[in-house]
């Protein structure tokens, strides 16, 4: 296989589409997708000494797969990393994650408004194996810090966080990390490296499940840790060669191809999303609009510094309001009537696709917790989140006041 040698120096936008184009003997210009799970060997010798670890070379798509490398080097690009490596879901990253860096009587330290799954892994398996988790507020710094201890391995922080769109400062969360040994992991699935590049704040490990919006379309399942070369080679391909939670070639190729459109995509859903919170929040029976884009987010110069990826600050695509109601029960009621007036959205709680959802955090994503830990969280009965797409915004602002021009 050849790779056309790239200046250097390039856009993003470049990268997106010209980095590790690897093209085989017949010359494709798109990407070839080697949907094989085995690599024959020239001869015995060579064979050898490629599963001695002592030659470069394919084996076997447990252990490596040059459309799978095509992705890794192509993500690590985008997020100014020198390394990725895929994994088969989101969550199977985080689980990676764990698995290379923690030891039993590890701690975590961990926002308490991060992905559901990401409790569940951290509070319910990882306990399992004597490895703790505190968890504290996204954006105070001070309680990061109140929380650590002698035996603190890891902070993990999500931002923006879903649904209430918390921005915290990565810098800062680093410099904790960092001043107690420790080292940060962010979960950059929201923003995507097209708006927010972690590495440059200081993050260790940056953390995506390849299903939102690297896809972009909804299509497949897909994670990656985008971190140090050493930290792949030493510490997680030891595993993944042996645990096995790789990525599928076929997943690798449509996520290797949705990342060519990443940057157009995250722009464009980003300026619908700021079109319809700035609509929501002019709106009477809308109480109140999370959006880092808006003026009134409490961390919006922070987010707009922090989400300059592509030279301007933009605040993503995901965003939750309230609707009004006189007490929980009617704030329910009112939320339910506006999802299901929506026409055009879909009600489904994935997000990052070029088509917008609408969600009931409280009853969907969030309906596991106790109403004490949602209160806590500021998840209320009357809280939607709109994943925005790509639709045109009139109608995705027709579709919302179908439901809200009711409400009383
Ligand atoms: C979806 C999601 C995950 C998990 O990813 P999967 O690909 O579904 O396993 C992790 N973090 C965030 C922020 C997510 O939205």
């Amino acid at each position: 296989m050849t790779s056309k040698q790239l200046p250097p120096n390039l856009h993003p936008d470049t990268l997106a589409v010209r980095t590790a184009v690897e093209r085989s003997q017949y010359g494709e210009h798109g990407e070839a997708l080697y949907l094989t799970s085995s690599f024959v060997q020239p001869d015995a010798e060579t064979a050898a000494r490629r599963f001695a670890g002592e030659e470069d070379g394919y084996t076997y798509t447990r252990v490596g797969n040059p459309t799978v490398s095509s992705m890794e080097l192509r993500l690590a690009a985008l997020e100014g990393t020198e390394a990725a490596i895929a994994t088969s879901s989101g969550m199977a990253a985080i689980l990676l994650l764990g698995m290379g860096l923690l030891r039993t009587g590890d701690h975590i330290i961990c926002s308490h408004s991060v992905f559901g799954s990401t409790i569940r892994l951290f509070s319910g398996e990882f306990a399992k194996f004597g490895i703790e988790t505190s968890y504290v507020s996204q954006t105070d710094v001070a309680a990061w810090k109140a929380a650590l201890r002698p035996n603190t391995k890891l902070l993990f922080a999500e931002t923006p966080t879903n649904p209430l769109t918390d921005v915290c400062d990565i810098q800062a969360l680093a410099d904790v990390a960092h001043a107690a040994g420790a080292l940060l992991a962010v979960d950059n699935c929201f923003c995507s490296p097209a708006l927010q590049q972690p590495k440059r704040f200081g993050a260790d490990f940056i953390i995506h499940s390849g299903t939102k919006y690297l896809d972009g379309q909804g299509r497949v399942m897909a994670g990656a840790i985008c971190c140090d070369q050493r930290w792949v080679d030493e510490v997680f391909l030891p595993i993944t060669r042996t645990a096995g939670m790789v990525l599928a070639p076929f997943n690798a190729w449509v996520v290797l191809k949705g990342m060519e459109t990443l940057g157009i995509r995250m722009q464009a859903q980003s300026e619908r999303a700021l079109a319809v919170a700035l609509w929501l929040e002019a709106h009477p029976k809308v109480a109140r609009v999370y959006y880092p884009g808006l003026a009134s987010h409490p961390q919006h110069e922070l987010a707009m510094r922090q989400q300059s990826a592509s030279g301007r600050g933009l605040g993503g695509a995901v965003l939750s309001f309230d609707v009004v109601g006189a007490d929980a029960a009617a704030q329910r009621a009112n939320a339910f009537a506006v999802i299901d007036a929506a026409q055009v959205s879909s009600i489904t709680t994935n997000l990052g696709d070029t088509k917008t959802t609408i969600s009931h955090p409280a009853s969907t994503s969030h309906g596991r917790l106790s109403e004490a830990q949602r209160q806590a969280a500021g998840i209320g009965q009357g809280l939607i989140r709109l994943a925005v797409g790509l639709e045109h915004v009139d109608d995705l602002t027709t579709d919302l006041a179908r439901g809200l021009d009711l409400l009383n």
